[in-house]
Formats: C-alpha cells, sequence, structure tokens
C-alpha cells in the first residue's frame, strides 16, 4: 500500500497500462498534466489521450515494445527480467483539446503474484506548453526535450511526426508554388526481422543506426529521412526537378546498401525496398502520401527484395525513363536478344590462339548491334546486372561446351567471362553462379571469370571468399583493367587471381611513351613475381606486341590479331589452329 501511496503522490505524472493500452491506474500528477480532474482517466484508453494523426502508429510502437519485451522474458525463461526503459516522442491530447508535447518514458514491468505484466508509462510536460511554440524555445532544457519529441533516440533522425510536419508545410508550399516539387520515399529493410532475431537485438539496433549512417550520405542537405518506428524510414525528399532526380537518389540509397555492415564480427547485407510517390503536390495530406508511399514500398517487397516502385505506376508518363529500358532489358534476356561476341587472346610468341573473351552484345530490334557501353551502365545503376551476367554465364558455359564439341578437346582454349563487381556483392551470387556452371556440363577448368579492381576495395574478407569459393570449383580468377583502380598493388597478394590483365590505355602507349612503358615493366614484374598470368588488352599495332613481349608479358588481345567474333566465326577460328591475325597467318 506504501507502493501505492507513493505511486498516487509522486511529482512525475505515471500510469499503468496492460497490453491493449488500458490505463489501469494513474496517479494525479499524470491526470494533471493532461488538464483532467482527479480520478476520470483510470479505465479509459491510451488512444484516448493522443490525437488521431498519430494515434495509430504510438499504438503500434506500444505494441511493439510489448512483444520484444515478452520475446525477451520468454527467452529468460520468463525471469524477473523487467523490459528496458524506452523513450517514446509522441505528443498527446490535453483535456482541453490542445496537443501537448511531454517527455515520455516506457517500461514494461513483469507481473507479479498472478498479475499480467503491466507498462508504466511516465510524463514529464515540457516546459512552455506546445513544443513547437513553446514560450522560450532558447532554453537548453526545452532544445533537448523537444529533440526527444521530435526525433528517434535511436538514430538520432527526426522521428515519423516531424517528418509528417515537414511533408505538411511542402504541400502548403506547392499550393502557394505552381513549380515546386517534392517526393516522399518509404523504406523498409528488407530481411531485418531475420538478422534481429539471429543477432539479437542489439545488433538489431546498432544495424538500424548503421542503416541510417548509410541512408544519409546519399541525401541532399535539403532532404528530411526520418525513423518511423521499427525498420521502417521515409525520406521527404525536397524541392526535386523531376521523376529523374528522385530516381537517381534512390539508386544512390540502394548502391550505397550493397557494400555489407559490419555488426559484431560478421558482415550483414541489408538491402531496402522502397516505395515511392513522385507526385506528391497533388494530395490533400501529409498522411495519404506516406500511406501511399507506404503501399508501394509493399509492392516493391513483393516484387523482389531491393527493389524501389513509384506509386504512380497508372500515369505512364511518371515511369522515368530508365525504368523502361530496364524494363526492355529484362525482356530482351527472355527474348535470346542478347549475344556473346568472342575475341581471341593469344601468344605473343606464336599469335596462336589461347583462349577467348566473351563479350556481350544487345541485338536490338530497332537500335541494332549495342555494344557493352550502351547497356551495362543502365544495367548496374539497376541491379540488373546481376542478372545480366548471370545470363552471360549461362551462355558462355552453353557455348564452352559447343566450341569443345565442335572444335574437338585437343582445342586449347578457356573462355573468359566478365562479372561486374556488383554483381559479385549480392550474397548469394556464388552459389547462383557456381549452379550455372555445374548445370551447364561444361569443365570449370575451361572458364576464367573476369573481374576488376573496385571489386576488391570493398570487404575484403567477404570477397575473398567468395573468390575462393570459385577457385575450388576449378574456375579461374582474371583481375581485369589492371592499373586503373587504386591502390592494387597491395590487395593483390590477398586475392587468389591467376592472371592479370594490362589495360588498352598501357598497351597503346606502351612502344611510345616512357610513363606507360614503366608501368606495363612493373606490372609484368608484379604479376610473374607473384606466378600469375599476364594479358595485354587492346594490342593494334605490331610494335607494341613486340615491347610487351620484350617486357615479358607472354599473352595478348587486340585488334591485331582479331576483333569480337560472332559465334560461328570464333569456331571457323578455333578449327583452324592457326596463327592470327588470318590474312597474316
Ligand atoms: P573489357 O572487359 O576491358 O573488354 C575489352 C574491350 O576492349 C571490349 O569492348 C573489346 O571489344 C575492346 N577491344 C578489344 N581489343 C581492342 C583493341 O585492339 N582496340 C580497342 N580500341 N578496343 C579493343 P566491348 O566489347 O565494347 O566491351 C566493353 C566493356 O564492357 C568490357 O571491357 C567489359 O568491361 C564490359 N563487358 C563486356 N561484356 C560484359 C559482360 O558480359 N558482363 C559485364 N559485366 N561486363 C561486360
Ligand atoms: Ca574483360
Ligand atoms: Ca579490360
Amino acid at each position: 500500500m506504501r507502493y501505492r501511496a507513493s505511486f498516487m503522490d509522486a511529482v512525475a505524472g505515471m500510469a499503468l497500462l496492460d497490453a491493449g493500452g488500458r490505463l489501469l491506474a494513474v496517479n494525479r500528477a499524470f491526470e494533471a498534466a493532461f488538464g483532467y480532474p482527479d480520478g476520470v482517466l483510470a479505465g479509459t484508453d491510451l488512444r484516448d489521450l493522443l490525437p488521431p494523426d498519430v494515434a495509430g502508429q504510438a499504438l503500434r510502437e506500444f505494441g511493439g515494445l510489448w512483444l520484444s519485451v515478452s520475446a525477451i522474458r520468454a527467452a529468460a525463461g520468463m525471469g524477473e527480467a523487467a523490459g528496458a526503459t524506452v523513450e517514446t516522442a509522441w505528443p498527446f491530447l490535453r483535456a482541453d483539446g490542445e496537443k501537448r508535447w511531454m517527455q515520455q518514458s516506457l517500461r514494461i514491468l513483469p507481473g507479479e503474484a498472478g498479475h499480467p505484466p503491466c507498462a508504466l508509462l511516465q510524463v514529464t510536460p515540457l516546459e512552455g506548453g506546445n513544443g513547437r511554440a513553446g514560450r522560450d524555445p532558447a532554453t537548453r532544457d526545452e532544445e533537448r526535450m523537444t529533440q526527444t519529441a521530435f526525433h528517434d533516440v535511436l538514430t538520432g533522425l527526426p522521428n515519423r511526426v516531424l517528418l509528417l510536419d515537414r511533408v505538411e508545410s511542402a504541400l502548403k508550399r506547392a499550393r502557394r508554388h505552381d513549380h515546386y516539387r517534392f517526393a516522399v520515399l518509404f523504406l523498409d529493410i528488407d530481411r531485418f526481422k531475420v538478422v534481429n532475431e539471429s543477432l539479437g537485438h542489439r545488433a538489431g539496433d546498432e544495424l538500424l543506426r548503421l542503416f541510417s549512417d548509410r541512408v544519409l550520405p546519399c541525401l541532399r542537405e535539403v532532404d528530411t529521412p526520418a525513423r518511423c518506428g521499427g525498420d521502417e524510414f521515409a525520406v521527404l525528399l525536397d524541392d526535386v526537378e523531376d521523376t529523374a532526380e528522385v530516381g537517381t537518389i534512390v539508386e544512390r540509397i540502394q548502391d550505397a546498401l550493397r557494400t555489407p555492415f559490419p555488426v559484431h564480427d560478421t558482415e550483414v547485407y541489408m538491402a531496402a525496398s522502397i516505395g515511392v510517390v513522385v507526385r506528391a503536390r497533388q494530395y490533400a495530406s501529409a498522411e495519404d502520401i506516406l500511406r501511399d508511399a507506404d503501399l508501394a514500398m509493399f509492392r516493391a517487397k513483393e516484387s523482389g527484395k531491393g527493389r524501389y516502385e513509384l506509386f504512380d505506376e497508372d500515369v505512364p508518363s511518371a515511369v522515368p525513363d530508365k525504368l523502361r529500358r530496364e524494363n526492355e532489358l529484362r525482356r530482351a534476356m527472355e527474348r535470346g536478344e542478347i549475344e556473346l561476341y568472342f575475341q581471341p587472346v593469344v601468344s605473343l610468341r606464336t599469335a596462336r590462339i589461347t583462349g577467348l573473351e566473351a563479350l556481350v552484345r544487345w541485338n536490338h530490334p530497332d537500335l541494332g548491334l549495342l555494344s557493352p557501353s550502351e547497356f551495362i551502365p543502365l544495367a548496374e545503376e539497376s541491379g540488373l546486372i546481376y542478372h545480366l551476367d548471370r545470363h552471360v554465364l549461362e551462355l558462355g558455359c552453353a557455348s564452352v561446351r559447343a566450341l569443345r564439341e565442335r572444335a574437338g578437346p585437343a582445342a586449347e582454349f578457356a573462355l573468359n567471362l566478365n562479372i561486374s563487381a556488383r554483381s559479385f556483392r549480392r550474397w548469394n551470387m556464388v552459389e547462383s553462379y557456381s549452379s550455372v556452371i555445374l548445370e551447364s556440363g561444361c569443365n570449370p577448368l575451361d572458364v576464367r571469370l573476369e573481374i576488376t579492381e573496385s571489386l576488391l576495395l570493398t570487404g575484403v574478407d567477404a570477397v575473398t571468399d567468395k573468390l575462393w569459393k570459385f577457385k575450388e570449383l576449378g574456375v579461374s580468377l582474371v583481375l581485369d583493367d589492371f592499373g586503373t583502380g587504386y591502390s592494387s598493388l597491395n590487395y593483390l597478394r590477398q586475392f587468389p587471381m591467376d592472371m592479370i590483365k594490362v589495360d588498352k590505355s598501357f598497351t597503346s602507349r606502351v612502344h611510345e611513351e616512357k610513363a606507360a612503358y614503366g608501368i606495363v615493366q612493373s606490372i609484368v614484374s608484379l604479376g610473374r613475381g607473384l606466378g600469375l598470368g599476364v594479358v595485354a588488352e587492346g594490342i593494334e599495332q605490331s610494335e607494341q606486341a613486340e615491347v610487351l613481349l620484350e617486357l615479358g608479358c607472354l599473352y595478348g588481345q587486340g585488334f591485331l590479331y582479331s576483333r569480337p567474333l560472332p559465334f560461328e566465326r570464333t569456331v571457323k577460328l578455333l578449327e583452324r589452329h592457326c596463327s592470327l591475325p588470318l590474312s597474316a597467318g
């Protein structure tokens, strides 16, 4: 009973709630804070104390807290594990109908003596009244409290309430200015639940912080990011030019998320599904915009993880060009418009073929044969590259088999296939790509994967791991465009490469420029020192080949020997077993 008296007379406003949000007991300070006379609030509902526009979200948060605490208790064998105290940030509704910001904390108390657990809500009214129009906004305390009232404690980001307020202001501005445009993104982390459950809630919290750190630099200064609760985030993109600009920002976010997140001693891959409302200015309320962005997010999630979706799909003009071309490329794969050309790799000494590099082409029904530079960048931006590279790998493996059948087992060649660094970052790429190779029935020893240096700059351990898995299959690895990246030399030692390729930009000047000569010289000696094969690409003149050979580079490819050729012509070349170019052979 002493307990009860101190509860009733406490200076802090306190209420006990059940899991459904019903107020089981409230003290005097609590009722006073809301402007109610003594003894009327007990038995009422938390919902009655919240403004309608935040009630839903607040109750969801409340329910979520309840669940997470009961889960912890269950895991702890129903011990006395009292829940952690969380700071909440909801505005309340006073008896007189005025919105009131309070500093609040919420804590789940274990049930005692046959009573179910309950929640203790403690509130402290903010001095100066309604938060935004406080009388003395300069005082530090109030700033701090407003900070907790408007911001998410975990990430420090604005919360949903503040975001809605900003979106509301944007709507007002749109009504005044014809040319002002803004957009809203709704982000939901894919598979967050799994991570949270398998690594624990502390790691989950850490991930949410890392996630927000990763997203922030993708935004412009004028944008407002917010955490809406759980693993949901939203962003107000203020003052945007057009849909393409929105698309660029969204893709930047998805790009930024491709690098794994370091949590504990592991790396976690996290993608987000993003819903986008681009025509936000047409809406009547901020809530409606957020609802539609949320809906679009769901559609994005349904169509596969790590994707984004625009809400205005029924307005064709709103579909950005990029998305249309992305779909076109997707269909191109299904329709067999993606083809491989093959460029021979030769021994510089004998000019005989020792290998082939597969180079992708898009045989476009209207535009004709498109080279990779016309569609690879688009594929990389949209994430489609992963599927494109997998498709190319399928075609490549089938070609290896066909070439073997036609050219005979004695024909000396392996097929090099280019894999974009971005495809490599996909979490299940090793499994997926390995199964392509294994199921194709070609000999993995005939397959070489070409990757560029940029791959080696991210998540070194994860990358090494993936590379080794391919090596274990029997596949060889080639480092492409060597020398054009950053600190390749240091990395090279750590990765299980078999071969490096001297970039065209050096080959083309090796015979006439000291600097290029020096660079090629050191690449060759480095490669040979590490026991790697060295291939020079882009050889167009015989002087270049001579200098390269002199420097100890034994293999090369380039227009001097052959341009990339379609399959049938490649077969003919292999069948002849002769030196290149044919005219000279
Ligand atoms: P890369 O891997 O460095 O391929 C070599 C490029 O140089 C090819 O261009 C080839 O046609 C061109 N080339 C070869 N010999 C010479 C020469 O003597 N002189 C000149 N000027 N160029 C020469 P292509 O086929 O347009 O491919 C461009 C890039 O597209 C490739 O550069 C590669 O990074 C990318 N790519 C090609 N196929 C694929 C693919 O299947 N997947 C991915 N991810 N990327 C690919
Ligand atoms: Ca290549
Ligand atoms: Ca290259």
